[in-house]
This record gives structure tokens, sequence and C-alpha cells, in this order.
């Protein structure tokens, strides 16, 4: 902004830019910083102002009205925290023979601040220990690049200690699968730079409950997914200090004894909570309903585990075998020849409306299950709530009909992005 002459003749276009700034009580300057939002408050749906300072919350205004009636319907929330994304706009963070880069995780991330995250778990999932060290060691490079601005925390390992069956495993390679390591697990987690937040193993594996207890020690989280542990076993790893259950409802083979499956253990277990793909395609309305309704919403954590092939257009795509798959319009990720869901392709932000519309809970409840509670399940106290003294990572959005439309991401202090119109 240019400086205005204070004389007679020019006080005019002075006062036009501070209407200008009173009018939008946005003002942004160098770099994208910005130094104020105005909308309305998440947890209560009231008009508010949040100031940011040198990148962090600094105050949040109560206000009778919003000064600028536009953005009477933009709520202001904490930006929200994926758990486990395998990768986004066609940059895989798994695949074996991908040339991962570090430009790749930057294009990643920057597609999705655009889809209103802010912080996300890269998830490698089950491959050759070769590869995973591999893409560890370019994550590690990732994690600290100044262009992805910490939106990286950490990472999530799901597999390769998981079953080898059928159904629980997945599409996870069988080739790759096999029973815990702690050797293995250091190895990967030096490659990583020990930025491995999460495992995600099964707890009927040899050696699992004993590697569960490694990473309790380490500080490490662990998570039960593509599994078939007994009500017993998931009990003893729980007390181990399992403290999630991956993607409940999914990871699991279609026929199940009725009695004795690893749904209602992990269901019935207060210590612990869950994860669940909110995409409206992984589980049936009924089965969200029941799981929120056991776990509430201190316990429910929305995942996206979306594919590469999120934040990509509708079309005709090759799997990693070359097989034929189908990104449809409204966002399902088919594989045609068996007529099954190959992975998910939606944005986290769409379970927060997808939930909100299945379960009746409110917006607040909404984000608390898609950054609140991600934050606290690693102890990220910077982030996942917007109170003075967190890191500004703010997301600006209107809902209509259960569906979030992002105007602008703000990561530490700086717009990451912001909505044409
Ligand atoms: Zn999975």
């Amino acid at each position: 902004m240019k400086c205005f002459v204070t004389g007679s003749n020019s006080i005019f276009p002075f006062f036009i830019f501070i209407f200008f700034i009173i009018s939008n009580q946005v003002s942004i300057s160098a770099e994208n910083t910005v130094n104020m939002v105005e909308g309305l408050f998440y947890l209560d749906e009231t008009p508010v102002s949040v100031e940011i300072t040198e990148g962090k919350i600094s105050k949040i205004i109560r206000k009778d009205r919003l000064d600028d009636p536009a953005n009477e319907k933009i709520y202001i929330a904490p930006g929200l925290i994926d758990n486990q994304v395998n990768g986004y706009a066609g940059v895989s963070f798994s695949f074996g023979g991908s040339d991962l880069s570090v430009e790749g995780v930057r294009k990643a991330t920057r597609a999705l601040w655009k889809d209103g995250v802010t912080a996300y778990l890269p998830t490698l999932t089950t491959n050759s220990h070769e590869i995973l060290l591999k893409n560890f060691g370019i994550m590690s490079q990732a994690i600290n690049d100044p262009e992805i601005s910490g939106s990286i925390p950490g990472f999530h390992l799901e597999g390769p200690f998981i079953s080898p069956i059928d159904g629980y495993r997945g599409a996870h390679p069988q080739k790759w699968v096999r029973s815990p390591n702690w050797e293995e697990f250091l190895e990967l987690n030096r490659a990583s730079g020990n930025n491995i937040l999460l495992v995600t193993l099964a707890p009927e594996t040899e050696g699992a409950l004993e590697f569960i207890r490694n990473c309790r020690k380490n500080g490490i989280v662990v998570a039960l997914g593509h599994h078939n542990g007994s009500p017993e076993i998931i009990k003893q790893a729980i007390d181990e200090g399992a403290a999630l259950a991956t993607h409940l409802g999914n990871g699991c083979a279609n026929s199940i004894n009725r009695h004795l499956n690893p749904l209602w253990p992990q269901l019935a277990d207060d210590r612990l909570s869950i994860s669940i793909i909110c995409d409206g395609f992984h589980l049936r309305p009924e089965e969200i309903q029941v799981f929120y309704k056991a776990k509430g919403n201190d316990r429910t954590i929305i995942v996206s585990d979306v594919t590469h092939f999120a934040a990509m257009p509708p079309g005709i795509y090759k799997g990693k075998e070359g097989e034929t798959i189908e990104l449809t319009t409204d966002g399902m990720l088919r594989y045609p020849e068996q007529n099954v869901l190959y992975g998910s392709a939606s944005p986290i932000t769409k379970g927060v409306g997808h939930i909100m519309k299945v379960t009746g809970c409110s917006l607040a409840e909404a984000v608390q299950m898609a950054s609140t509670n991600t934050a606290r399940l690693y102890g990220l106290d910077d982030r996942g709530e917007i109170e003075p003294g967190k890191r500004a990572d703010l997301v600006l959005f209107s809902i209509e009909n259960y569906v979030l439309q992002i105007k602008k991401t703000i990561v530490a202090g700086k717009v990451v992005y912001e909505a044409e119109n």
C-alpha cells in the first residue's frame, strides 16, 4: 500500500483507505499475513473477531454484529486436522516406485489447504522396508520445509504389521504384510526424523502386545486396524496403551460372526477412541449413528483416508497395478471390475457436513471431531482450538445443505487459500 500525502486535496483517498480497512475488518499485508478476521464463531454461531499477532491468535472479540454484512453467513473454525492422508492431488505418499518428492508434498499440502485442512498426518501404508525407508526419508525433509508451514505435525504408519487375511487386510498388498518388529520400526522412525506419531497395527499378530508397550514408552500412539482381534486380545491391547481404532467399520471382512467380531469390543471399551471415514460411501448412516452414540464427541475422530485421487477431476484413471479406476462426479472412487470401493477421494471437509447430516450433531461437535480431538490425541497443544496463544490455523467457510464451502484458509497467520468470490 502506497503512502498518502496528507494535504487538503488528498485527504479523501485516505478516508477511502480507512473505510476499506474498517468495512472489511481484514487487513492483509506483505506475504499474505492477516491480523484480523471476523465471522460467526463455530462454537456458538455468534459474531466474533479473531485477532492474530505474529502467527498466533492474540484475542477473540465478541461483538453484537459483524462489520461486514457479507460475513453474516461465514463461520470461523480451527483449521481441520486429518489423521489419515495417503496422498492428495495426484501425489501418493505410499506407492512403490513413485517419484515422491518434497515438491510433491508441497503440491498435496496446497490442495489440502484449499479444502480447509491446516494440518495432516501423511500416511504411509504396507510396503517393502526399502520403499518405506525411502519415502519416510523424503517426508522427513518435507516436514521442515518452510513452504509447508508446519502443516505436517508428524506421520501415520498404517501397516505393515496388520492381518494378512483377506477382508481384514483391505487393499494392503499381502506380500508386504508382516509381524511387528520393533527394530524395523525404529529404523523407519529414524528415517522419518523420529516423526512417526501413530502406528496402526493388528493386535493379534505375533509380538503386537510387546510392540504396543514399546510404543507407549516412546510416546507413539497406537491404533488398532485391519485386524480380527478377539475380545480378549483387544482388551489386552488397550491395557497396553492402544488408544484408537482406525477407520472402524472398514478394514474388516464383509462376513463376520454376529457375536464374536472386532467391532463390539472396540465399541464397548470407553478407553478406545475411534476414527471413521465419513465420506458417505464407506459407512452406512446407521453405522455412523451407532458408532457416534457409543463414543460421543470426545472419542470420535473424522478422517478422510484419502488416496492421491482426492482433488482430481472426475474420470477414468489407472490404479497402481494398471487397473481401471473410476472417480465419479459425486466423489466416489470405485473399481468397476469388482464393483467395490477403491478408497476415498473426499476431503475430511465433506465428513464435517456429512456427520452433521447423519447424526444431527452441531457444527461445534463436528469440528471437535475433525480438528480438536486429533490435536489432543497427539498432545498438539498449539492447534485444534481457537484460543489466545494457539497457532492461527483457521478456516472460514459457509455451509449449504451440509456442504462446506471454503472461503479462506489461514495457516500460522498467513492466508494460504482464498476463494475467488
Ligand atoms: Zn486402512
